[in-house]
């Protein structure tokens, strides 16, 4: 199976959209412009909003590696050295 969009052969489990199957980078993109049309209602704010959609997955992606906290000194209260 192919992706519709980029015509690669799809890894994984394909992305289903109403009218296309896509692979799943090709589907966080559409899903990513379909969302920017919706809210900004020009091609541009989708283009836009696309790769804002797959930075925040990429993003992600990255926080998961780390263990999804933020990295805090322990017995951080906010004060340098604890004084
Ligand atoms: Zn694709």
């Amino acid at each position: 199976m192919r992706c519709e969009q980029c015509q690669r052969p799809i890894q994984g489990p394909p992305v289903r959209t109403a009218t296309r199957v896509l692979c799943q980078d090709c589907g966080d993109a559409f899903t990513g412009f379909a969302a920017g049309v919706l809210a900004g209602g020009t091609v541009g704010d989708g283009i836009a909003t696309s790769g804002w959609f797959r930075a925040l997955r990429r993003r992600r992606d990255d926080g998961r590696r780390d263990g999804d906290q933020p990295d805090r000194g322990p017995g951080d209260r906010g004060d340098h050295g604890g004084r």
